[in-house]
């Protein structure tokens, strides 16, 4: 028997709590406070930062450097608009500095917010113990409902001299803007990490094991997006795996890759996907059962096989999203303590937005998707691509995509996918109509707003 087995069975209990929450990010501070509302007795384990990932190394920042990115693509189009401006100098410190700040009082928001739901906090690393508590630091607490909330971390692929690239966590802590950056991966962190780059002025280049970027979206996204890479300053080298890593004496790095030697690299990113933070939480002690790739196993509920023990957000590997976390965290609480027994979230049609250069904005089906849902002969998609009047006074264009896909005999619009100019700010509005189940005809009944480029969601032929 362990010696970590035995203090746990024989630490009494320091406290109990109707509600104990593990992990203090955007799926579980929401699910607790919400379940405080209800008069609950609630607390919310956290061995890092208050916020989690969004708040820390995710969205918030990540959305601050966009901003930063867009600022330097602007400036290159004053001239067109009449400006007379020089740009002289890009400062990453200042903005880092600021976005720090920022981030240091969004953490101590969500303490305090806490607090004032009456929600207690614990700081340290939690782990369930054999008789179906959780320990921290020593201490053991019980509750009737436990929820498992731990988020996930960025992988680092088994390769020689693999340590020393950072993932994106890494990147929040760079002091300055490195000169040459080589960023790894295909989906949305990597595509959004090197846009981030390539806008401010880095050498950079991406490396992707097949042809595109975001398979996993509609084609329409994928194509689009991979494009517009290089136009937005990132190499892009496909069908390009990295085998041997070596720091050089000048602190550069020099990558072996299956294309080449890639040297005098600054910076090397790891953007290769994430696992689920499962492994140190003890959940062999009580039984919950994960899935091959360490995802804790749910039902639509948020229930795991243990009774009174419910996981949710990254942990649960679906749908990697703050909003997502929030929203079944809140409807997890309602259900257990507010009587709504039936409440779940519903997963289907969840809009997304990509912050690429520029950015995608995405809901409901793929076409592929929606061919093996609905059958070919049972869809209508309707396309456009045009150049934003934005681009009008400029010499360099940027055309916008979109696409609407369309099934049954109503044409009940069930998936729409975009990039371009401004598309981020436009989904969140057809995603309402697109839930309630909106069709083709009724989006084109809603007169169209000019000169925008949403109009073309309701004028499509
Ligand atoms: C670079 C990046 C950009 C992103 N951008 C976006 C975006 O633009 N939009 C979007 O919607 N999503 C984005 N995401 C995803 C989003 O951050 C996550 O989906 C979201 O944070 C998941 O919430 P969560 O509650 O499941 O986990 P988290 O927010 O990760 O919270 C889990 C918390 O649990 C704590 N924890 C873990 N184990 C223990 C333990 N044993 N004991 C105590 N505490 C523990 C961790 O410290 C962490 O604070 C981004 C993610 C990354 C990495």
């Amino acid at each position: 028997m362990s010696a970590r087995f035995l203090s746990s069975r024989m630490a009494p209990i320091v406290k109990k709590f109707d509600y104990l929450v593990i992990g203090g990010g955007s799926g579980g501070i929401a699910s607790a406070r919400r379940a405080a509302e209800f008069g609950i007795k609630a607390a919310v384990i956290e061995e890092g930062r208050w916020g989690g990932t969004c708040v820390n190394v995710g969205c918030v920042p990540k959305k601050v450097m966009f901003n930063t990115a867009m600022h330097a693509e602007i400036i290159k189009d004053h001239q067109g608009y009449g400006f007379d401006v020089e740009l002289k100098r890009f400062d990453w410190g200042r903005v880092k500095q600021s976005r720090d700040a920022y981030i240091k009082r969004l953490n101590g928001i969500y303490e305090t917010n806490l607090g004032k739901a009456s929600v207690e906090t614990i700081v340290g690393h939690a782990s369930f113990t054999q008789d179906k508590c959780v320990e921290v630091n020593g201490q053991k607490y019980a509750a009737d409902h436990i929820l498992i909330a731990t988020g996930g971390k960025a992988d680092i692929p088994n390769i020689p001299g693999a340590e020393h690239g950072i993932t994106s966590d890494g990147f929040f802590d760079l002091e300055d803007l490195p000169k040459k950056v080589v960023v790894v991966g295909a989906g949305y962190i990597a595509v959004e990490l090197a846009g981030i780059f390539g806008a401010l002025g880095a050498d950079t280049s991406l490396l992707i094991r097949y042809d595109q970027v975001l398979r996993t979206f509609d084609s329409l996204v994928s194509e689009a997006v991979t494009d517009n890479l290089e136009p937005g300053g990132v190499k892009l080298c496909k069908r390009t795996q990295i085998s041997n890593v070596k720091k050089e004496a000048d602190g550069t790095l020099t990558l072996e890759t299956s294309t080449g030697v890639i040297d005098k690299v600054d910076t090397l990113l790891w953007a290769i996907g994430r696992s689920p933070n499962s492994d140190t939480i003890g959940l062999e002690k009580i039984g919950v059962k994960v899935d091959p790739k360490n995802h804790v196993i749910v039902d639509e509920y948020q229930n795991t096989n243990v009774p009174g023990v419910y996981a949710l957000g990254d942990v649960c590997g679906r749908f990697l999203l703050t909003p997502v976390a929030i929203a079944a965290g809140r409807r997890l609480s309602h259900r257990l303590f507010d009587g709504k027994k039936d409440l779940k979230l519903d997963y289907t049609n969840i809009p997304t937005v990509v912050f690429s250069h520029p950015p995608t904005g995405t809901v409901g089906l793929t076409e592929d998707e929606a061919v093996t849902e609905y059958g070919k002969d049972n869809l209508k998609v309707y396309k456009a691509s045009f150049v934003p009047m934005y681009y009008s006074v400029l010499d360099h264009k940027q055309r916008c995509h979109m696409k609407l896909i369309c099934a049954g005999p109503e044409e009940r619009v069930v998936g729409l996918h975009m990039v371009g100019l401004g598309v981020d700010e436009m989904l969140q509005g057809f995603g309402v109509a697109i839930k309630m189940g909106a069709t083709k005809a009724q989006f084109d009944s809603c007169v169209a707003i000019h000169p925008t480029s949403s109009e073309e969601l309701v004028t499509m032929r």
